[in-house]
């Protein structure tokens, strides 16, 4: 499962873009000549003056990103995707390459700003990548979905009042047709797994048009002339949608009878080079993949010895098999039937959330924001089908915005698939999925990192930093205690914990190996079903995310991997003055920004 403020697959270039930043020079250089030795005040005027030049310019050219990030003053634009268009945003990343470039020429910088230039430099390079070699706005027909911001639209009550916001969805609605239009002009040999989801994803969203907006329309007493013009303006948005989605069908009705459409794999140049851009590791793909087969084998080890002392206890005197992922598989199997019911799912992750606020406080772990609360909720339905469960965090400048903890509801499943699932997120897993999701995972990262002083490391943030924070999170808690039973370390929670781990080291094996390596889908559901102990519904549904998005599987077991060797880290240089809360809050305060980044700038502080 997954998290995301911009963290979920996104349906728009742009947004998915927000993760692609990556760092390849080091801190303190690119300078040339001579520079004042202090940065200055006046130097920090021009710095941040020059930044928010970058954002306006910023935010003007990508409006769905300006409202994914709570800030509504484009919010009436919704640009075609037009040929145009992507020349516009290449001229846009090259001019603030240089611009911006300048700025580390001829300012004395912080290290923080230094780091802050780097994000940007990367995400720019990552954006001319993209529009010039990845060029997914071609075959990726998930790229084009106008839902979102819509729906930001309706449900942000706190920043204007509804028939104020209408006014900003009316002049959305007049776009969407010319949109739509320039979307399906984009794709040339879509691939078809990518053109299977934009038609769920595009059918989820026709539900905003046919019911929502007309809601709101109603709900708001508008003036009856008002209401009939954004009545036919959402007519007419629909309408387009429908005509997008035949168009898309019918693509797809062609490649099924001719086999055409391009592959949903990367290959190893793309794979590797948008490896680099987004995950921003101190090591490269083919590095990360060894590690990640290596981490697999310490999991299996040590599950074998937790299913060895497990199994008298379950299996009474029966012989234990000689197969280690046999002897595992069946201890996983036997534990994992006790779960909850499937009509409980939602309202038991609700009942946990307090437990686990209160434990943080208690083992003094990190400070927590009571004025900020986490609110669980069913996944919206143009949202569902990608992760299962994520977090949606308000952007930085939405600085009331509520966080959901979006949880799909069990009832796309039969019954047989529903039992499968429950299993997977038994009564142990389920607790580290809170863990990871809401406290102190993503949700608490996430305020922590809008507080950030520096608004790119917050707007701009990494996701395997983020990814990363989340697993890191389960593995403090896990090391504090939590799920001990009568003050004893649980073998059940052990075991299962060391599953989900493993879970998130196969991500990683899988993604390299399905986008570089060619693996098949039966080889993947070997990994994923016999050696990794998942079921078949969710093995299914990872095969089918490991083709529809790459190098985020990735970013998990990078991020998570990098932040616990930081620790360690820290722990040597400081001995017996480190402190666990101390290292969790410098850590968050330096916003979402890459591991090797904030291991740069708290390593230096603490050899001074
Ligand atoms: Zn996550
Ligand atoms: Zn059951």
């Amino acid at each position: 499962m997954n998290r995301q403020p911009t963290l979920r697959l996104k349906a728009t270039a742009a947004v998915l873009l927000c993760l692609a930043l990556g760092a390849q020079m080091p801190v303190a250089q690119a300078k040339d000549g001579p520079a004042p030795a202090v940065p200055s005040a006046a130097a920090a005027q021009s710095f941040d003056a020059e930044v928010d030049a970058f954002l306006s310019a910023y935010w003007a050219m990508f409006p769905d990103s300006a409202v994914a990030a709570g800030r509504y003053a484009e919010a009436a634009r919704l640009p075609a995707p037009t040929e145009a268009l992507r020349k516009q945003q290449l001229a846009f990343a090259e001019l603030w390459l240089q611009r911006l470039a300048g700025l580390s020429k001829n300012l004395a910088l912080t290290p923080g700003q230094t780091g802050d230039l780097l994000l940007l430099d990367n995400h720019l390079q990552a954006l001319r990548w993209s529009l010039t070699e990845l060029r997914s706005d071609r075959w990726d027909a998930t790229e084009y979905n106008v839902a979102d911001p819509f729906a930001q639209l309706l449900n942000k009550p706190d920043f204007a009042p509804l028939p104020q916001r209408l006014g900003l969805i009316d002049q959305r609605l007049r776009q969407v047709p010319a949109y739509y239009k320039a979307a399906l002009a984009n794709l040339h040999e879509p691939s078809p797994v990518h053109l299977r989801l934009a038609i769920e994803q595009n059918s989820g969203a026709l539900s905003l048009f046919r019911d929502d907006i007309p809601r709101a329309i109603k709900e708001a007493g508008l003036k009856p002339a008002e209401a009939a013009a954004i009545t036919a303006h959402n007519a007419k948005a629909q309408a387009a949608l429908q005509a997008y989605i035949a168009a898309l069908s019918k693509i797809e009705k062609k490649q099924l009878a001719d086999g055409s459409g391009r592959s949903f794999r990367l290959g190893k140049a793309l794979f590797e080079q948008k490896f680099a851009y987004e995950i921003q590791a101190s090591v490269d793909a083919p590095t990360l993949f060894q590690r990640a087969l290596a981490e697999k084998e310490t999991l299996l080890q040590r599950m074998s010895a937790y299913a060895d002392e497990l199994w008298p206890q379950l299996f009474g005197a029966e012989a234990v098999p000689a197969d280690r992922l046999a002897k595992i598989a069946r201890v996983i199997d036997k534990l994992s039937a006790r779960h909850v019911a499937p009509e409980r799912f939602v309202e038991d992750i609700k009942a946990q959330i307090p437990a686990l606020e209160k434990w943080v406080v208690e083992h003094d772990l990190l400070t927590l924001d009571p004025s900020r609360p986490l609110v669980v909720r069913e996944t919206p339905s143009y949202m569902r089908g990608v992760a299962g469960a994520s977090i949606s965090a308000p952007g930085l400048m939405d600085p009331k915005g509520v966080t959901y903890y979006n949880v799909d509801p069990l009832d796309k499943y039969t019954p047989e698939q529903a039992e499968s699932f429950l299993r997977e997120y038994n009564h142990w897993v389920l607790q580290v999925l809170n863990i990871h999701e809401a406290v102190p995972g993503h949700y608490v990262q996430l305020l922590y990192s809008n507080k950030s002083p520096s608004k790119v490391k917050a707007l701009f943030g990494n996701g395997a930093m983020v990814e990363g924070w989340a697993v890191y999170a389960e593995r403090m808690m896990m090391e504090g205690g939590w799920g001990a039973v009568d003050g004893k370390p649980s073998a059940e929670m052990g075991l299962m914990y060391a599953k989900w781990n493993l879970r998130v080291v196969s991500n990683a094996i899988l993604d390299y190996s399905v986008h570089v390596l060619g693996m098949s889908e039966a080889e993947a559901m070997n990994l994923l079903q016999r050696e990794a102990f998942q079921s078949n519904t969710e093995a299914a549904e990872k095969w089918h995310r490991a083709q529809v998005s790459s190098t985020q599987l990735s970013s998990y077991f990078t991020g998570f991997s990098e932040i616990l060797a930081l620790r360690e880290q820290l722990k040597a240089k400081q001995g017996k003055d480190f402190k666990l809360k101390a290292f969790h809050e410098e850590f968050l305060s330096h916003g979402s920004a890459p591991v090797r980044m904030v291991q740069r700038l708290m390593l230096d502080k603490a050899a001074n």
